[in-house]
């Protein structure tokens, strides 16, 4: 198990949504991105709710000579919840709203 796949099990065991309090699958958890020893995530969830982003920073906990071998142990700071999809639901919004507009004056118009 490389180091990816040690943060990303982690964050399946200690993340959960912060809507519907589920549990993250696999594919719910993606890695954006990383700067030295943070790592940028993002989880997503839609079940039986509004889509929902969080973006996590991890940081790993240096290990020392005793508990070398062992996993490392992330730690998880959410740095953007619920910002990503207020504004992606505001733009959807905007967007249908132009949408639907255009859509009656078409049936006025026609
Ligand atoms: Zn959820």
């Amino acid at each position: 198990m490389n180091l990816i796949q040690q943060i990303i099990s982690q964050a399946r065991n200690f993340l959960t949504c912060p809507v519907c309090h589920g549990s993250y699958g696999e594919n719910e958890i993606r890695l954006r991105g990383y700067i030295d020893n943070i790592y940028i995530f993002q989880t997503f969830c839609s079940k039986g709710h509004e889509p929902t982003v969080v973006t996590y920073l991890a940081s790993l906990q240096k290990t020392g000579g005793e508990t070398r071998g062992k996993p490392q142990e992330a730690h998880f700071h959410p740095i953007s919840q619920g910002k990503i999809t207020d504004e992606e639901l505001s733009q959807i919004n905007s967007r249908i709203e132009g949408l639907t507009s255009s859509f009656e004056e078409l049936w006025q118009s026609s």
